[in-house]
């Protein structure tokens, strides 16, 4: 629901404050229509119904996974296409439901072009508003309760950082608690910094893909903007403010960054600064390798084995490392799968 135009309309017919307030709560708790907000007034609901539309995303087309992930592809008011992702994990053995994470696209699109990602091959239309960043949460919202979101959607987050950061102010009611939302960046420094002084304690995720300057530019244009050496300065930064550890995403691409020197060299990139305590700045930084997911790219994925020891080689040099868990690559949803093939007639 587009929220600044509730409020307009509300205002407008003379409502009290609290009415934008109550139907937020429904929204948050997932309600899938006015008629379901039992504490407004039946004509309240009635005029609402006309004026404001319940949802900003038309629902073009979902897609279900084997392994229980959902892929929903929307298209805006204006007819711009984007693609979220629901992952559910397996049930804990003490009972309970298991996370429920939703990746959010922040852009129609994406206007960087790093060469392995499939987004950054579709056409770039434009920023998301805080309304349709949210209305991707909501949709989910209203089939089960979600505790988890990542921006690792389409877009870069730091390019539209104040409509993000707007979502995520609301996120809470939704379930979703700052400390389990983060924000991936290629590494656009000012939204870094912008983030660093932010106060919500959400989590950043930077995708570094290749420790070597000259290979990351080649993967990833907008290095030459940013270099590594200064992002990973910025991310130091983040942790000395916030204390929260920040997550590198390495995608694993054979014979391309996949070599054990290039797993030592990512070690030494991301190690501590002789100045500082070997433990505490070992605990900054933590790697995710991501086994690479097929896209229209020259690009093939590293084998297992060649996972597994680029994983010990970081290990071996004190970076705790994990590999990514793939999910939803049968219904190209899994990372940088993102196109919106769909929309594109
Ligand atoms: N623009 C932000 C948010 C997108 S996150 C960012 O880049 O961080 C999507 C993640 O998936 C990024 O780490 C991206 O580099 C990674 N990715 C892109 N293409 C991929 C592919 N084909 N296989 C696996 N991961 C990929």
């Amino acid at each position: 629901m587009d929220l600044q135009l509730l409020d307009q309309t509300l205002a407008d017919r003379g409502e009290p404050a609290f009415r934008a307030r109550q139907v937020w709560a429904w929204l948050a708790r997932g309600a899938r229509g006015y008629e379901d907000m039992t504490n407004l007034p039946v004509a309240l609901r009635e005029a609402l119904a006309q004026e404001v539309p319940f949802s900003v995303l038309e629902l073009r087309e979902e897609a279900h996974s084997e392994d229980g992930t959902v892929k929903a592809l929307f298209a805006t008011a204006d007819g711009r296409p984007l693609e979220a992702v629901l992952m559910r994990y397996r049930n804990p053995p003490g009972g309970g439901a298991g996370r429920r994470s939703i990746c959010v696209s922040s852009q129609s699109g994406c206007p960087l072009t790093c060469r392995f990602c499939a987004t950054g091959s579709m056409r770039f239309a434009r920023n998301l508003s805080s309304s349709e960043i949210l209305e991707q949460a909501l949709h989910f919202r209203r089939t089960e309760a979600i505790d988890h979101c990542v921006f690792m959607g389409m877009g870069e987050p730091m390019l539209n950082l104040d409509a993000v950061l707007g979502a995520c102010e609301r996120l809470p009611d939704i379930g979703i608690t700052h400390r389990r939302t983060t924000i991936s960046t290629v590494g656009w420094i000012p939204g870094i910094e912008r983030l660093t002084e932010s106060t919500m304690p959400i989590r950043l995720a930077l995708s570094l893909h290749a420790a070597d300057e000259a290979l990351r530019s080649q993967l990833m244009p907008v290095n030459d903007r940013y270099p590594l050496s200064e992002v990973i300065e910025a991310c130091r930064a983040f942790y000395q403010r916030k204390r929260r550890r920040v997550f590198v995403e390495y995608v694993m691409l054979a014979g391309v960054n996949d070599r054990y020197e290039q797993a030592l060299e990512l070690a030494r990139v991301l190690s501590a600064p002789a100045a500082q305590a070997r433990s505490e700045a070992q605990a900054i930084f933590k790697v995710n390798l991501i086994p690479f997911n097929p896209t229209d790219s020259e690009f093939t994925g590293s084998s297992r084995e060649s996972i597994a020891a680029f994983r010990a080689a970081l290990e071996s040099r004190g970076i705790p490392a994990t590999v990514r868990l793939t999910r939803g690559r049968d219904i190209a949803a899994a990372c940088g799968q993102l196109a919106a093939t769909a929309t594109a007639a």
